[in-house]
């Protein structure tokens, strides 16, 4: 049986600022996504302020149908978000009408279509206050480094490496780069997560797709700044792909990425429990993991792939480095490079008047 899991994410409000979705929009959502009887199962949750929607169904990638699903869900939300005067209503509903497909549209998508083995298992991995190449180094943790993950050396399907196909997310084109014949070209790709992003990965023939994340940069869209582009992606785990905890490691060292408050600096990407408002200490980039087990596509779970004890000590490692990070102010590296800037209007303002005051000696 070909079964498709479908995450759709989107920022349609938060409570008092960019912190969390009410209990009542997300009520509202996934009532609208049980009513239309178009999918096996779903699951409604949140990251920050982000609202993911996990649908299966066999109707493939990229369907209209179930994209107008998730697109009616977060416009249903998006009204009552307004009503309850939530910051940023519809934020991330960048058009007026559904034109075929959410992407582009300003919600993220990552989808992967497959054959279900006996015990399908997968983790989704939800970001907020990001961008979608924070997914960078743990991709690459997980599937070129053995340092961090031992599969690649004991698992021979891993071994074998896969192909990792990178998108350029100003230009839209992708590559497709194969370990481990490509990997220095890879690692020169992986090297600047605002320009080049993991679209997805295949098996080393690539007859099977292990992993699937948003790539989305929503200023792309809109042509100005509306906000960071958090990401949502799938990882199939076990058996020929990377075990759980292969990928839930690759998140235990918190790395800096773009992102937090005003999209506008560089700061850990913190592990987060499941349903997880964002932090309000200059909001801090997190990542949650919801670990799915799947038949007939019938879900079990989410299981809290960051919800046990030990994760704790990572979520105060993410704290402490973040302060390190905000002790040094607005001084770049704190700060985004001016490009990444420019999308801020009030920085393109301070530039223009300082431009003026240059003069020749
Ligand atoms: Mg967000």
């Amino acid at each position: 049986m070909r079964t498709t899991v479908s995450a759709i994410k989107a920022d349609i409000g938060g409570i008092g600022g960019h912190t969390r979705p009410s209990e009542e929009i997300l009520h509202i959502v996934a009532e609208y996504v049980k009513s239309k009887e178009l999918l096996i199962d779903f699951y409604v949750g949140y990251t920050g302020d982000d609202i993911h929607i996990i649908m299966t169904h066999t109707h493939g990638v990229d369907n209209e149908k179930i994209h107008k699903l998730a697109w009616d869900a977060f416009t249903g939300g998006t009204k009552l978000a307004k009503e309850q005067g939530l910051y940023g209503a519809g934020q991330d509903l960048l058009k007026d009408a559904f034109s075929g497909n959410v992407r582009g549209m300003g919600p993220g998508v990552a989808e992967i279509e497959m054959e279900e083995r006996p015990s399908e298992v997968f983790c989704v991995i939800a970001a907020d206050k990001t961008e979608p190449g924070a997914f960078n180094l743990p991709f690459w943790k997980i599937f070129v480094d053995a340092r961090t993950n031992t599969g690649l050396i004991i698992n021979e399907k891993l071994a074998e490496g896969v192909i990792m196909r990178i998108m350029d997310v100003m230009s839209g084109k992708v590559a497709n780069l194969k370990l481990w014949e490509d990997k220095p070209e890879l690692e020169a790709a992986l090297m600047y997560p605002g320009r080049y992003v993991v679209h997805s990965i295949l098996s080393s023939d690539g007859r099977e797709q292990m992993a699937s994340s948003s790539t989305d940069r929503l200023h792309n869209i809109a042509g100005t700044y509306v906000g960071k582009d958090d990401p949502i992606a799938i990882v199939r785990t076990q058996k020929q792909f990377p075990a759980t905890e292969e990928v839930g490691s690759a998140f235990a060292d918190p790395h800096y990425v773009a992102g937090d408050t005003r999209g506008s600096h560089h700061m850990p990407l913190m592990p987060a429990k499941l349903n997880s408002p964002a932090s309000i200490n200059y909001a801090l980039p997190m990542v949650s993991c919801l670990v799915f087990s799947m038949h007939n596509g019938k879900l079990t779970g989410p299981h809290d792939g960051f919800g046990t004890a030990d994760w704790d000590y990572q979520r105060m490692l993410a704290a402490e480095r973040a302060m390190i990070m905000r002790h040094q102010g607005f001084i770049h590296p704190a700060t985004l490079i001016p490009e990444e800037l420019e999308y801020n209007k009030g920085y393109q303002a301070r530039m223009s008047k300082l431009s003026e005051k240059f003069k020749d000696l």
